[in-house]
């Protein structure tokens, strides 16, 4: 239908930088003169461990990770870390603090309650997670072993505007669908994780950046896959890591360079998220799902007064090229994902969708 790319708001997998993409279509038959894709390489090989090794250093200059943290590139998705976290973290007390503020919070807490007591220290589900609680409605247990929390709800379309303040006990956040996005003090995190497929690189690749401090501690029986502590040993290459995507991250990771870090990428993407939600205040048919303090910069959450309506926008906007605006399905209405890799262009090119599309229909 398209001869062209097409703006592509999915939440995930997502748009990656067309730089990057023409990067890999330029090295795919013959990387760096080995005679093979990245593809086809040995995981042992020198040409791929300076890929890994590049990655992992550009990784840490671009979000300055200390040296007190490690970085690891695991398999499994951001959704293995719900297990992985607690198997490894909650040992010393056998207790941890959750805020659940959306779907992927709350399902890693389920998962969390089989490996010990874990308690909800403040939850927006009650308003449809349309807002984060603040600072001082969190209920802290001094004794937990951590507090679990994650940065960017992509369904919803909330994100933390703070660092929640837990005194000694490990901060632990899943940032899967902002990472990257923004600056971010890795020194005041136990522990980090992400998938890939948001901000980062295609699905199959989890980055984990974890205190050193909390390694070693896993459950008596935790599988060995499992333990963070056989990852940090074997640099990431137990077994075959996600070699492909940890590649594409790298090119990603300079792409980010290449614009000026993640301080001119948050200016970037406040730019972007500030004109579509002041389109939507402005708007009579649009309004935002999301209460304003609590408003994501990667995820916009949006909807007209009409179920149909909102499917017809959906439908016309996807044969215009703006492909994926359909809200998830606990949310309904629209949601369109700016990550990193949307162009200011896209956003500014939906915004005029929307309002000849308002223009038609109020
Ligand atoms: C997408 C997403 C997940 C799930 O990631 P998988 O890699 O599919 O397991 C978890 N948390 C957040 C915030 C996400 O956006």
């Amino acid at each position: 239908m398209f001869n062209e790319r097409i703006y592509n708001f999915s939440a995930g997998p997502s748009m990656l930088p067309l730089s990057v993409l023409k990067q890999a279509q330029k090295e795919l038959l013959n990387y760096g003169g080995s005679g093979m894709s990245v593809m086809e390489m040995s995981h042992r090989s020198s040409s791929f461990d300076s890929i890994f090794q590049n990655t992992k250093a550009h990784l840490r200059s671009l979000m300055k990770i200390p040296n007190t943290h490690e970085i690891l590139f695991l398999q499994g998705g951001a959704t293995t870390q719900f297990s992985m976290v607690p198997l490894n973290l909650i040992g010393p007390s056998g207790k941890a603090d959750y805020a659940l503020t959306g779907n992927f919070s709350a399902k890693a807490y389920e998962e969390a309650q089989k490996f010990g007591i874990c308690t909800v220290a403040a939850s927006s589900a009650a308003e449809h997670y349309t807002f984060i609680p603040n600072q001082a409605s969190l209920q802290l247990d001094s004794n937990a072993s951590y507090f679990h929390y994650c940065d960017n709800n992509t369904i919803y379309g909330t994100e933390w505007n703070y660092v929640p303040q837990t005194g000694s006990v490990p901060l632990v956040c899943d940032m899967s669908s902002n990472i990257l996005s923004k600056p971010v003090d890795v020194g005041q995190y136990g522990l980090i994780y992400a998938g890939a497929q948001k901000n980062m690189a295609p699905a199959g690749v989890t980055v984990v950046i974890i205190s050193k401090e909390l390694v070693g501690h896993a459950l008596k029986n935790t599988p060995i896959m499992l333990d963070y502590a056989t990852h940090v040993k074997s640099d990431s290459m137990y077994n075959t890591p996600p070699c492909w995507c940890i590649y594409i991250l790298g090119l990603v990771l300079q792409w980010l360079e290449s614009l000026g870090g993640l301080s001119a990428m948050e200016a970037i993407n406040r730019e972007k998220a500030a004109i579509l939600y002041d389109y939507l205040d402005e708007s009579k048919l649009f309004h935002g799902t999301a209460q304003k303090e609590a408003r994501s910069k990667m995820n916009v959450t949006f909807r007209t007064a009409d179920q149909a309506l909102d499917a017809q926008f959906v439908k016309e906007a996807a044969s215009s090229g703006f492909s994926n605006l359909k809200g998830h399905r606990l949310v309904g209405g629209m949601r369109a994902s700016i990550y990193n890799a949307m162009p200011i262009q896209g956003v500014r090119a939906l915004i005029e969708f929307m309002a000849k599309f308002e223009k038609d229909h109020i």
